[in-house]
């Protein structure tokens, strides 16, 4: 696009760049300085057991803590990061960074729980995944119990021939295994029951309207049943008000996230969650 010469040539180029490819270009440079500088973080948003009341997990959340424009959530770079294919080394980080910060909450004799780690499709994709995941718990001397993989239900499905043997290899270290943003993608049951999985995670979108006694409360229903059906604990995501907890106890799903129980927050801060909760926070899931 840029034929002129000299100062005309800026003109040119600038003009024809749009501005979204701009965009890009700065974003990906900033993510390789970003993790080469540190500039991620993890947030963790903890799971609650409905029967117990008791946290059952802490789900790692990444953050980009820009200089500049403060702290980006994830939407605004996953999706960039999986294009250039940035999400391979920042995947591996992620799942390190909680292998480790969860080694280190238990040998500080904190807590004794399940980090949960998001995945992208790109890293199931990647030959050396399963070395990737031995290496990361080797390394940190996480006990594979202690990890959960988050993986959603559109990558699941996409090929479900390849992600049978995955799941049954990560099944077999000891690996706990949930299918995030259940209710989403086109799950077919018959696949469904060949996975090696624990967990169904429950897509806040349905989670939204469980108390008004309409579709989502349905589907909800549905999914919390089917879920019993094939052996598997359900979690729903998203869970903001009493109507809504109200609901799911009810209906008996096993577990709640959301921001009426915690947003996502920083290690400090989970640290003074756990320590602040009392008889009141455990009482509340009875
Ligand atoms: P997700 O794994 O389904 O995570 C749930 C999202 O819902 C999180 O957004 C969380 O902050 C938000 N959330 C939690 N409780 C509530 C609530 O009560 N109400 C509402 N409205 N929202 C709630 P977040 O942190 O912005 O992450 C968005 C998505 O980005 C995640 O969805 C996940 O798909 C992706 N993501 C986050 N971290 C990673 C990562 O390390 N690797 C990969 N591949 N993806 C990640
Ligand atoms: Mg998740
Ligand atoms: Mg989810
Ligand atoms: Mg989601």
């Amino acid at each position: 696009a840029a034929k002129g010469v000299g100062n005309n040539m800026f003109r040119c180029y600038d003009s024809y760049m749009d501005e979204n490819a701009h965009r890009r270009f700065v974003m990906e440079n900033g993510m390789r300085r970003a993790l080469e500088n540190g500039d991620f973080l993890l947030y963790y948003q903890p799971k609650v057991n409905l029967v117990t009341g008791e946290i059952t997990a802490m789900e790692a959340l990444v953050r980009w803590d820009h200089a500049e424009l403060g702290i980006i959530a994830p939407s605004d770079f996953i999706p960039l990061a999986e294009e250039t294919g940035l999400i391979i080394p920042l995947g591996e980080w992620v799942l390190r960074q909680a292998c480790a910060q969860n080694k280190w909450w238990q040998d500080q004799g904190h807590f004794r729980l399940r980090v949960a780690v998001n995945l992208s499709g790109y890293q199931l994709q990647q030959a050396e995944f399963l070395e990737v995941v031995r290496r990361a718990l080797a390394d940190t001397g996480l006990d594979p119990q202690y990890l959960e993989l988050e993986i959603t239900e559109t990558v699941v499905m996409q090929n479900p021939d390849f992600t049978v043997r995955l799941l049954d290899q990560l099944c077999e270290m000891g690996i706990h295994i949930s299918i995030d943003d259940f209710g989403t993608g086109y799950s077919s049951l018959s696949h469904l029951k060949r996975f090696s999985v624990n967990t169904l995670k429950m897509d806040k979108s349905f989670v939204k309207g469980v108390a008004e006694n309409g579709p989502d409360a349905a589907i909800a229903t549905a999914i919390i049943s089917m879920g019993r059906s094939l052996n598997l604990s359900v979690i729903a995501e998203g869970v903001e008000t009493e109507g809504q907890l109200e609901f799911l106890k009810k209906t008996e799903c096993d577990e709640v996230q959301g921001f009426l129980f915690s947003k996502p927050i920083p290690p400090e801060e989970v640290l003074r969650f756990m320590k602040g909760r009392g008889a009141h926070d455990k009482g509340r899931a009875e």
